[in-house]
């Protein structure tokens, strides 16, 4: 699932690419996806692209006044073309959810992108609306981890009788980081997924909170200026214990480990993490007894 540097990656790609474009046509491939109906997407046509901006992991096109904002979910992606196919796209056939092509003002041939969604569980959202904060998941947004100061994220996570984990993930406290990001700051910090948000203490707070801005900014710097096409790669090439169970931590050489959930997965670093405790897996528990 792209997070808050992909999709702020995304945004920056838009901002290049499409501001100053007049909108062809925007074609709903998949009719769950559009969550709103008034106004509708055909209003978006002959309008001026004028920004493209992210709340959380949500990006906004700004149409001329109009917001077409969407979320890619958990295997959403956008997929830009310089030059856009004229093909019909076949309504609820393929992975393709929504097509927005674009004109340049100065001519030439159409251009714009698809969102796509790979697999079966269709979660990629998109919204038409005339304010973003219409949209209720963005109005109950947290604050941004990169515009936050310490002293707000030490009150939200220390008010928390919940798994840090859980925190950095929660959108309505901070918004942008997910599965992914969540258990890259975890390590830089050398703290269990698991320890429970109230009991750290100032130190281990700061802490907290310098390597996430590290490991955010550090993204968002590595994503800036790529195509669309690159920013997954970037993103998975990044990430040191994420995705990487049974690999040796780039740290201590330690074996990254897994706990897995039921549509989901968490990486840590023992060594780094846990005091070497290995944390119990619904998978393979029953092999450690
Ligand atoms: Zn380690």
């Amino acid at each position: 699932m792209p997070e808050l540097p992909e999709v702020e990656g995304l945004a920056r790609f838009l901002r290049a690419e499409a501001v100053g474009s007049v909108v062809a046509t925007v074609t709903m491939a998949s009719i769950a996806a559009l969550k709103t109906v008034d106004p509708p997407v055909t209003a978006l046509a002959g309008l001026s692209v004028t920004g493209a901006a992210r709340h959380g992991k949500f990006i906004d096109l700004d149409v001329d006044g109009l917001h077409l904002v969407f979320h890619l979910g958990k295997a959403g992606w956008l997929r830009w073309y310089d030059s856009i196919p004229a093909t019909p796209l076949r309504p609820g056939k393929g992975p393709i959810a929504m097509r927005v092509r674009l004109d340049s003002i100065e001519g030439g041939e159409p251009y714009g992108f698809d969102l796509t969604e790979a697999g079966t569980k269709r979660r990629l959202a998109v919204y038409v609306v005339r304010n973003p904060r219409d949209i209720p998941a963005i109005a109950a947004l947290g604050p941004d981890p990169l515009a936050m100061a310490l002293p707000e994220f030490d009150g939200l996570v220390r008010s928390s009788h919940a798994q840090i984990k859980g925190v950095l993930r929660d959108q309505n406290l901070i918004a942008g980081v997910g599965n992914a990001y969540s258990d890259e700051i975890l390590h830089a910090a050398k703290l269990s997924p698991f320890a429970m948000a109230d009991t750290l203490d100032a130190d281990a707070v700061r802490n907290l909170f310098d390597r996430m801005h590290e490991i955010l900014a550090g993204a968002v710097a590595a994503a800036d200026g790529k195509p669309a096409k690159a920013l997954k790669d970037a993103k998975r090439s990044g990430m040191r214990v994420h995705g990487r169970a049974g690999e040796p931590c780039p740290v201590c050489g330690d074996t990254v480990r897994e706990v897995s959930f039921a549509d989901s997965a968490l990486q840590y670093c023992p060594t780094c993490q846990t005091r070497g405790k290995i944390l119990a897996d619904r998978r393979t528990s029953k092999f450690l007894k």
